[in-house]
This record gives structure tokens, sequence and C-alpha cells, in this order.
């Protein structure tokens, strides 16, 4: 349960498409209940084995584009030649309850949110090389050997971004990612600011004797 006035971190982690990151994000879940994650909006085809409201909203570029115009959007961006999007009031209504969110959004609009939620703690994961992250999506069997090519070269402009990050996280050996992956969450959440609203009584207790 969440204390008055307590409110989650928002972790937006981005890596170029094949690094891991939908893979990390789902074990995160299972082992942090603190934890949610932001299904986006997405204008891209379904993938074979995905659901509609569980890996993504899929919607129409009308809808998409209404959204847009509503204001529905914390952030958007056109990846790969589709849209992609987090609904504003979902991660508003989450964090309030004090549950943590992650966003897996790519850097375009890791740069809207770090703007509009100065205070979110940014995560960026990389491949141990170009060459398994070619071997992951192709090992993955989601993508046409067009799309493939495409993310690849695309990956090199994600890249170039990672320097904008508060955190790196290399996902070579999966255990030792999702290790790194959940001393970053706990880490902030042991964080003064964020522990002074949990333990506002303990502390005060504690020097109220004078
Ligand atoms: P994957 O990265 O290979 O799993 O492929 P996807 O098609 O699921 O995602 C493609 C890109 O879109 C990735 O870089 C994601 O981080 C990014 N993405 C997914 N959802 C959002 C979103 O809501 N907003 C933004 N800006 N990017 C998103
Ligand atoms: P993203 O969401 O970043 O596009 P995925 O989570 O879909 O990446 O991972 C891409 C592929 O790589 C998947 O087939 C996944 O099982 C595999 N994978 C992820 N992490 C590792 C790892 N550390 N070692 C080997 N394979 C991995
Ligand atoms: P539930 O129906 O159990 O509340 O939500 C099911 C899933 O859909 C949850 O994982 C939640 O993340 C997601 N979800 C529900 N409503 C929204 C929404 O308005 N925006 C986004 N981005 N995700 C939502």
């Amino acid at each position: 349960m969440s204390q008055a006035g307590e409110q989650g971190t928002l972790f937006v982690i981005s890596a170029p498409s094949g690094a891991g990151k939908t893979s990390l994000v789902a074990e995160m879940l299972r082992q942090d209940s603190q934890l949610g994650v932001s299904v986006s909006h997405t204008t891209r085809p379904m993938r074979t084995g995905e659901q509609d409201g569980v890996n993504y909203h899929f919607v129409s570029r009308d809808e998409f584009e209404a959204m847009i115009a509503e204001g529905d959007f914390l952030e958007h961006a056109d990846v790969f030649g589709n849209y992609y999007g987090t609904s504003h009031a979902w991660v508003r209504e989450t964090l309030a309850t004090g549950q943590d969110v992650i966003l897996e959004i790519d850097w375009q609009g890791a740069e809207q949110v770090r703007r509009l939620v100065p205070e979110c703690v940014s995560i960026f994961i990389v491949p141990p090389s170009a060459e398994v992250l070619r071997e992951r999506l192709i090992g993955r069997g989601t993508d046409a050997p067009e799309v493939i090519e495409r993310r690849l070269a695309e990956a090199e402009e994600e890249c170039r971004h990672a320097a904008e990050f508060d955190y790196l996280v290399v996902n070579d050996d999966f255990g030792v990612a999702l290790a790194d992956l959940l001393a970053i969450t706990r880490a902030q959440r042991l964080k003064m600011s964020v522990q002074q609203l949990r333990h506002g009584k303990l502390l005060a207790g504690l020097v109220s004797r004078d």
C-alpha cells in the first residue's frame, strides 16, 4: 500500500531493437510486484504471439492521430515508420498509487519524457556487440529480413544517444543484466527523498525526544 503523498518513480528504458529490453522488463515484473509497465499504443502490425492490450494497444493511424489531437499521449514518436505512444492518463494514475512505472520507449520518447518529468530515471540497454544484435533479431524470428535490416540500421542511431541516459546496462549474460536492472530500481527506492515520504513517521519519532 502506498502512503499519503507517496509517488512512484518513472523509469525510462531504451535500447536498440533486439537488445533484449522486452525480455528483461518481463522478468523484472515477475520478480518485483512494485513495478508496472506502460502498454504503449502503436500503429505497427501485430506480431505472431502478440495480444492487443497486453504487448501493445494496436490502433490505426487515424485512431492514433485522433489521440494525438486529444492530447492523450505523454510522448509519442515515429519509430521505423510506425507511430508509438505512451498513455498520459495511465502513467499519471499509476504513479499516483505509489507504484513504479517502466516505459519501454525509443530515444526520441525518452528525450520528451526527460523534459516533462525531470526526476525520471533513464536506463539504456546495449547488446555485447553489433553481431550479437543481428543474431538476436534473426533468432527471435518475428521480423522479415528487410525489417531486420532496417532495425539494424536504426540501432546505430539509437546507440548514439546512450550518453543521455542515467544508467548503462550491457545485456550479455541475461541474469547479470537482470540483476543490474533490479539493483537500479532498488537503489532508487532507497533514496533519501523517496524514503522520507515512506518513513516520515519513523524519522520524526527518532528525533522527537528533545
Ligand atoms: P522491439 O524493440 O524489437 O521489441 O520492437 P517494437 O516494434 O516493439 O518497438 C520498436 C521501437 O519502438 C523500440 O525502440 C521501442 O522502444 C519503441 N517504442 C515502443 N513503445 C513506444 C512508445 O510508447 N513511445 C516511443 N517513443 N517509443 C516506443
Ligand atoms: P527488444 O525488446 O529489445 O527488441 P527482445 O527482448 O525481444 O528485445 O530480445 C531479442 C531476442 O534476444 C529474443 O529472442 C530474446 O529471447 C533474446 N535475448 C534477450 N536477451 C538475451 C541474452 N542475454 N542472451 C541471449 N539471448 C537474449
Ligand atoms: P487492466 O485491465 O488489468 O487494468 O490492465 C491491463 C493491462 O493494460 C495492464 O498491464 C496495463 O498496463 C494496461 N493498460 C490499461 N489501461 C491502459 C492505458 O490507458 N494506457 C496504457 N498505456 N496501458 C493501459
